[in-house]
């Protein structure tokens, strides 16, 4: 079976709750997995994040909490699962995250293999773990095959399923999923999906995290200049085909960075015919 989730963040200001809360009420009724939260780096949206997943949770969803590690402490990250395990979270996406600039100390863990490790250890079998992907390798990655093998790593350390960086380069999920594949691992490597928005703030995200845009999209980009609905259209075409070919090729689902718009992820699923 198929896993379709949509990720949201969680909002800083009254006006980005409600905006939340009517994106949240239009892709609730397309019925997805699940809704994930991201967590911001060192613990910065803790409390944002917690009161986010018990809103949804409220609104009747099923919520994956993501947690990153870096710059806690056993103790921090031992009080996070509690509380979730409360809630009645039975699932939660497991990150490393980036230590924010100034922040020194990278904490008790070193890599996201730890925490997968320690919340194993601490809880069982209670949540469902979810692991990051990077199709076109991790920017700090020493070398394709040190990536793969410390996502084998995570993988063997306890976690159930994955979610990939963006990449708009069908090939290099399905030649990683592959490689997976011949090392043994089977767990569900579901594609991350980033629909085109604005142009300039893909390209600073993209820079950031080493996803590529290939030269004809960026070139194709470029050339509309302010012309907001030409981008749109195309980054439309451009994600649904991509979308389409992934699913076509096997993907077990797929998992849809909204930024917190309807929107996009809308059109995309309707054109898709999930
Ligand atoms: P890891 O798996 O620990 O990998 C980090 C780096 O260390 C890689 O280069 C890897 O090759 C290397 N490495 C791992 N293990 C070893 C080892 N044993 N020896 C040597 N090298 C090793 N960030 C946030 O802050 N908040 C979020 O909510 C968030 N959500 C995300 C969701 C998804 C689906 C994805 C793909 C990313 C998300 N991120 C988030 C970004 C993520 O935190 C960063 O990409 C971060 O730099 C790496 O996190 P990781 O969990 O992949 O780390």
């Amino acid at each position: 079976m198929s896993t379709f989730s949509f990720e949201f963040f969680p909002p800083q200001t009254p006006e980005g709750q409600e905006k939340l809360r009517a994106t949240h009420r239009q892709l609730a009724q397309l019925n997805p997995a699940f809704f994930s939260v991201t967590y911001g780096a060192g613990g910065s949206t803790r409390d944002r994040t917690l009161a986010t997943v018990l809103e949804l949770q409220q609104a009747g969803s099923i919520v994956a909490p993501h947690l990153s590690c870096v710059g806690s402490s056993r103790e921090q990250i031992r009080e996070l699962l509690d509380t979730y395990r409360q809630t009645g979270t039975r699932r939660l996406v497991a990150l490393r995250g980036d230590l924010p600039s100034g922040m020194a100390e990278p904490g008790a863990f070193r890599y996201a293999s730890d925490l997968v490790q320690f919340i194993r250890a601490e809880t069982g079998d209670w949540f469902h773990l979810e692991v990051a992907a990077y199709p076109e390798y991790h920017p700090q990655a020493k070398s394709p095959r040190e990536d793969l093998l410390a996502f084998k790593h995570k993988v063997e350390a306890g976690a159930n399923s994955a979610i990939t960086q963006y990449f708009y380069n069908a090939d290099a999920y399905e030649r990683f999923r592959d490689e997976c594949e011949a090392l043994g691992l089977t767990v569900p490597i579901v594609p991350g999906i980033m629909p085109i928005g604005k142009f300039s703030q893909l390209a600073r995200f993209s820079d950031a995290c080493g996803a590529e845009i290939p030269r004809w999209i960026r070139r194709k980009l470029e050339s509309f200049g302010d012309d907001g609905a030409s981008i749109r259209a195309f980054g439309l075409e451009v994600v649904t085909d991509l979308c389409a070919r992934l699913l076509r090729h096997g993907a077990p689902g797929l998992h849809f960075y909204t930024l917190n718009q309807a929107g996009p992820v809308s059109t995309i699923w309707q054109r898709l015919g999930i």
